[in-house]
This record gives C-alpha cells, sequence and structure tokens, in this order.
C-alpha cells in the first residue's frame, strides 16, 4: 500500500465524516438563488435580441395559424454548435426586422424539459434546424414546415424570399401587408398600377429582378413597413423600360399617381441595397415607415446567477472533484430531456436505451429511490421489442417519480456550474457520469464485458444526445480510436479518459469555451504530477507523456463513490440508506484491495507499537536525567 493511498484513505474517512453530519449553510442559500436547469430564462436570446421566444405557452399562438409565415429555430443551449450559431440568428433577426408583417424570427430552446412535447411534435433530429412555417400552418404527420438546411445568413434571407413569395394565401389569412408578387407584364402601365391600391398608397417601386433571384421579392418585403409604398417585380427587360428601368444601370424606379417615373441606381445588387436607396429617396419626400413592433413574451433575461462567484471559487479549489450533484443531474436531463424528447424509439435506438439503462442499473449513482427508478424504468423499457414512443417514455417515468418520490437529492449542477448559465451544464456532466460508470464497471465483477459501458455510451451520444455536433464527432473519433476493440475494462477507462481529452483539445479557445473553465489536458499536473511522465512534458507545447497506470489510478480515485462529493447536495438522507453505504464500501475495498487493507491495518499497528516504544523511551530517559528529582525526593 502507498502513502498515497493512506492519506487517501484518511482523507475519505474524514470526507465520510463531514458529509454524515456537518450541514452546509452557505450551500443552501447559493442554491435557493440558483436557477433550476430547465428555467426558460436560460435560453440563448434575451429581451435585447429581436429574435421571438418561443415555448409550450405561447408556441400554437404565436406561429400556427397565423396570417404571417414564421421562421423557427429548433435549439439545444447546451449545444455548442447552438451556441456558436446564435449570434448569425441574431443577425437575421434584426435583418429581417422589416419583414416581420409577413414573417417572424422565432426560436425555442428544446433543452428547456417544458418544451419537450413541442420538440418531439416536430420530428426534430438535430440542433440547430430552422423551419419555415407558413402562413395558417397546422402541423400534422410528416409535415412538420419547412427545413432550412443552411445557416448562411445570404442563403437564409433568399430561401425565405422564395418561400414567402411561393404562398398562396387564402382568404381565411388575409394580411394586408403581404405584397403582391405577380410580375408586371406587357399590360402594365404607369397608370395601371395603382388600380386597386389604397389611398395610403402614394408610391409604386418598380424592382427588376435577374432571372433566377428573389431581389424584387427581398425588396417587397424589406418595403412592407412603407405604407406610402407598394412594390412590384418585373423581368422582361421590355416590360421594365417602360418604367424607365435600365437593368444594368437603374434597375429600380418610382412611380408616383401623375405617372411621373423617377429611376435610381442602388449601391450594390441585393435586396437590401436597393431597398435603402427607396428609403433614401422616400426620407428625402418625407414620407417614413412605421415602426418595426416585436411582440417578445416576456422573460427574465438569463443573467449570472447570484452568489455564483462563491460556487465557481469552490469547484476551482477543488478542481479535479466528482460532484454527486452533476452526476444527478446528468441522469435527469438524460431521462427528462432527451429521451423523452424522441418522437418515435425504435430498432437501434431502442437498444441503445435498453443498453444505457442496464448500465446506468449497474452502476447507479444516485440514492435507494434511484436505484428502483432506474430499475423499474429499465423493466419497463426492455418489455418493448418493437417500439416505444417518448411520450409513453415520459409518462412511464414521471408516474414512477411520484410513486417513488424523493429520487434525487439535488436539483443543480455544481462542478459543472458555468460562469453564466449557458455555459457547461449538462454536457459536463454528461462525460462526468460515463467516467464514473467505465471506472465503477472497472471495479465490479459483475460483468466481464470491457466494452459495456463504452458501447451504452456509444449508442446513446449517437441516438440521444442533443448535441448533433458533438454526436457527429464522437461517432469518428470512436471509429478512428478503434473503440470496439478495447481489450478490458481498465483499457476502457483510458479510452474514454483519452478521448476526452481528445475532445478538451480540439475545443481549446472555441467560443463555447466557458473563460473560468478553460480547456486542458486532464488531469492537470497540480492535480496528478505522478500523471506526467517527465516533468518537461507538463509544459504546455510539448506532446504530455503520460504515465497511464498513475492517470487510471487518479481516475479511480476520483471517481470512487466514497470520494465522490456530496457539496450542494439538498437532501443528502436519500443517500445514505444501509444498503448504498454497504455498497460504497464494497467499492472503496475494490479500489483499496485486500492487501491493501491489511497492509494499512499492519502499518497502522506498527505505528502505534513504535509511539508507544518511543514514550515509554523518552520518559525512561527523562526520569534518569532529571537532575534534582533525587533532591526533591530526597533520596541523595
Ligand atoms: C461525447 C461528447 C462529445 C462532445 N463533442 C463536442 C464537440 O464536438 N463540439 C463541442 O463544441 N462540444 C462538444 N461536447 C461538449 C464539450 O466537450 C464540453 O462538455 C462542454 O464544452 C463543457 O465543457 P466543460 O469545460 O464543462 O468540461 P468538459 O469537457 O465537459 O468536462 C467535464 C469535466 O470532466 C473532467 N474532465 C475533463 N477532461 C477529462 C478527461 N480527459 N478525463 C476525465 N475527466 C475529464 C473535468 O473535471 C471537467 O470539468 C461534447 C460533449 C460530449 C459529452
Amino acid at each position: 500500500m502507498s502513502a498515497t493511498h493512506l492519506v487517501i484513505l484518511a482523507v475519505a474517512l474524514l470526507v465520510d465524516f463531514a458529509s454524515a453530519g456537518v450541514p452546509l449553510p452557505r450551500y443552501e442559500a447559493l442554491l435557493k438563488q440558483q436557477s433550476a436547469p430547465s428555467d426558460p430564462t436560460l435560453g440563448l436570446y434575451d429581451d435585447g435580441d429581436k429574435v421571438i421566444r418561443l415555448s409550450v405557452d405561447n408556441f400554437n399562438a404565436t406561429v400556427l395559424d397565423q396570417n404571417r409565415g414564421a421562421l423557427v429555430e429548433f435549439y439545444n443551449t447546451y449545444c455548442g454548435h447552438c451556441r456558436r450559431f446564435a449570434p448569425t440568428y441574431k443577425s437575421v433577426a434584426e435583418h429581417l426586422l422589416p419583414w416581420s408583417e409577413v414573417l417572424i424570427v422565432a426560436a425555442i430552446d428544446c433543452a428547456a424539459e417544458e418544451n419537450n412535447g413541442v420538440c418531439r411534435n416536430y420530428e426534430v433530429m438535430g440542433y440547430p434546424t430552422l423551419r419555415y412555417l407558413g402562413p395558417g400552418f397546422q402541423p400534422g404527420p410528416q409535415h412538420y414546415g419547412q427545413s432550412l438546411h443552411t445557416q448562411d445568413i445570404n442563403e437564409i434571407r433568399e430561401i425565405l424570399a422564395g418561400m414567402v413569395a411561393a404562398e398562396n394565401l387564402t382568404s381565411s389569412h388575409n394580411n394586408s401587408y403581404w405584397p403582391n408578387f405577380h410580375y408586371l407584364t406587357e399590360n402594365d402601365s404607369a397608370s395601371s398600377l395603382f388600380e386597386g391600391l389604397s389611398s395610403v398608397t402614394q408610391y409604386v417601386a418598380v424592382v427588376h429582378e435577374p432571372e433566377n433571384t428573389t431581389l424584387g421579392v427581398e425588396v417587397a418585403l424589406f418595403m412592407t413597413q412603407w405604407p406610402a409604398v407598394s412594390v412590384r417585380r418585373v423581368i422582361d427587360p421590355a416590360v421594365a423600360a417602360k418604367f424607365k428601368i435600365d437593368p444594368t444601370n437603374l434597375p429600380i424606379s418610382l412611380v408616383d399617381r401623375k405617372g411621373e417615373i423617377m429611376a435610381y441606381a442602388p449601391e450594390s445588387t441585393n435586396g437590401e441595397s436597393y431597398a435603402k436607396k427607396l428609403w433614401d429617396v422616400l426620407g428625402k419626400k418625407n414620407i417614413t415607415p412605421r415602426p418595426v413592433t416585436v411582440h417578445q413574451p416576456s422573460a427574465t433575461p438569463a443573467s449570472k446567477i447570484k452568489g455564483q462567484n462563491e460556487l465557481i471559487d469552490e469547484v476551482h479549489r477543488n478542481k479535479h472533484f466528482v460532484y454527486q450533484a452533476d452526476l444527478e443531474q446528468a441522469i435527469r436531463t438524460v431521462l427528462h430531456n432527451e429521451v423523452s424528447k424522441v418522437g418515435e424509439i425504435s430498432g437501434e435506438k431502442l437498444l441503445a436505451l435498453q443498453r444505457f439503462l442496464t448500465v446506468l442499473q449497474r452502476y447507479n449513482p444516485l440514492g435507494a429511490n434511484g436505484h428502483q427508478l432506474v430499475s423499474k424504468l429499465k423493466d419497463y423499457v426492455v418489455q418493448f421489442n418493437d417500439k416505444l414512443t417518448g411520450s409513453q417514455f415520459e409518462e412511464e417515468l414521471k408516474r414512477l417519480e411520484a410513486h417513488l418520490s424523493p429520487v434525487y437529492s439535488s436539483t443543480h449542477f455544481v462542478g459543472c456550474v458555468g460562469s453564466s448559465p449557458r455555459l457547461r451544464g449538462f454536457s459536463c456532466s454528461l462525460w462526468t457520469l460515463f467516467h464514473f460508470m467505465t471506472v465503477q464497471a472497472a471495479n465490479n465483477e459483475e460483468s466481464q464485458d470491457p466494452l459495456e459501458v463504452l458501447q451504452a455510451m456509444h449508442g446513446y451520444i449517437k441516438n440521444f444526445f442533443g448535441c448533433t455536433e458533438c454526436s457527429e464527432h464522437f461517432q469518428a473519433m470512436a471509429s478512428r480510436r478503434k473503440i470496439w476493440s478495447v481489450p478490458n475494462k481498465e483499457e476502457a477507462v483510458l479510452w474514454l479518459w483519452a478521448a476526452h481529452n481528445e475532445v478538451n483539445q480540439r475545443l481549446a479557445g472555441d467560443a463555447t469555451e466557458d473563460p473560468e473553465f478553460p480547456k486542458k489536458q486532464f488531469p492537470a499536473p497540480d492535480s496528478c504530477s505522478e500523471c506526467y511522465r517527465t516533468p518537461d512534458s507538463k509544459s504546455e507545447n510539448l506532446e504530455i507523456e503520460w504515465n497511464k497506470d498513475a492517470v487510471l489510478g487518479f481516475l479511480k480515485n476520483i471517481h470512487n463513490p466514497q470520494f465522490v462529493s456530496r457539496y450542494g447536495v439538498q437532501r443528502e438522507e436519500l443517500l445514505h440508506p444501509t444498503a448504498d453505504k454497504m455498497r460504497q464500501k464494497r467499492q472503496i475495498s475494490s479500489v483499496f484491495t485486500d492487501m491493501d487493507m491489511r497492509m494499512g491495518m499492519l502499518l497502522y499497528a506498527f505505528c502505534i507499537v513504535m509511539m508507544v516504544l518511543a514514550f515509554k523511551l523518552f520518559a525512561f530517559k527523562g526520569y534518569r536525567k532529571k537532575p534534582y528529582g533525587h533532591d526533591l525526593l530526597g533520596k541523595v
């Protein structure tokens, strides 16, 4: 038994003692102040953004059966790709704000549990997903809106313009702002242009639209806030000429009610530039647009959690700790959000869910009620050979949780807390859960399959993980790193560690990185200096030469249930039933082998004997050397 083991054993006893009896009052206060993970305010868009925030409460009323269309982004707060795309989407909303009488730009956070039903009904398979829901839209089987397969702002604008122009508005969805998208023909003239228009319309803007573009549609949409102007498209150069248009040099003109025509040259060939030219000209004529209004449902903007700095300090102090709260949050989010959100769970998905629940049942970090929950849920899922739906799963999950309540000892992230509510969280906790399970598997004889946890993880990430980009990267990495050839359970622990470090390296400095928790190779030298073979390899620039035995020992120690920190847990009593304690004791003894334990006891006994001997020796010597003892006793 090494000295490190002895120290760890002593610390374990202290931690155990502390967690058993000493309350953590400061924490209680912190947690009260922290928002719940499914809090809708944790989405990616704030009040200041022009993106309309949708939720289960306002989704139907805002986008179904309206007299205007909607671009809807289905996203997941914890998906890095969604976070990277958010600034672009905000720009799309800002850019298309003048179109808002005809098309709104909205978004719904599928990471918020309350939105599960909506995201499930729209068969969202990856994040972010952009869908156009036209005027009068009603969802139906195989009818979930039209997908936009681009994240480029110009392409989004052009595609939307095409979709809007192709709409055939029914009388029940009459919209007085809807532009007339019909092309002008040779029968049209300056005088006929105003036929049927209201007296408010003072000008008709004629726009030459090059073939296979949506330029005229875009100009018409950018002008919907200008009641004094109606826009018409013209494609035929001969017809355009009737309105003084020269497609190359003067592609737009304004016609007034007297039939006077004036042609103009915009700065560049795009819809916004054409519209800006018209805005300038109209401004000089003292004609103004209507103010644009965005009907944003009220919500508190996602702000920094109060007391969060203390929480972050605490986590920084214990950098490599694994927290019970994070393990629980991972499980809760997986069950409530990721699995429940899937429309149909069949084939490979069903097998992946069954495998995941099997390993979770075996290496479950929850307390007794949580053990029952996972076990019953697994029994429920394995009865299905063919398929089950996400809503069936969700219903059973909620029924079991109500029956077994309380199941979770905590409701918030601790080690995975981010410096802003939009950072870290679930994806951090999911890594933690899988590392935890690989270590428990390595310390447990129940299964001899070295791949059981990695296979369950692979299936889960492929079929359920809401970060589509992460899932694709992970699958590619798994085959490149030969996941299916991992020979034993300890190598499985190391495989996941190395794979995670590869992801850390790729994401270092990425926009999704939390500045408070920069992505570094794990473990850091100050957490485990023995994990580094040479002192030089601790330098950032050199390829690290790992001591894999030390890394394995370190990973086993930090994921040992006995050392999992209960900091921030509100219902610690749920984690202390006797069966749990016994299980933990068995697990700790498998990290410290029987031989380790015996050696420890021997060393302990040896130390006590030595201390007694030393004491006797000093006491005896002291007695003999006392110069005045005899005098005092009067024996000299
Ligand atoms: C399978 C998977 C694939 C992902 N792929 C992507 C992707 O392609 N693009 C993207 O933007 N995001 C991806 N993510 C998310 C990303 O990896 C992080 O989870 C997220 O950025 C939050 O990072 P974090 O700082 O909280 O630390 P995380 O990387 O989430 O780590 C969580 C905790 O695990 C511990 N840890 C760190 N490294 C290791 C290690 N090597 N071994 C053991 N423990 C470790 C640390 O204590 C750390 O705090 C993926 C997540 C998962 C679960």
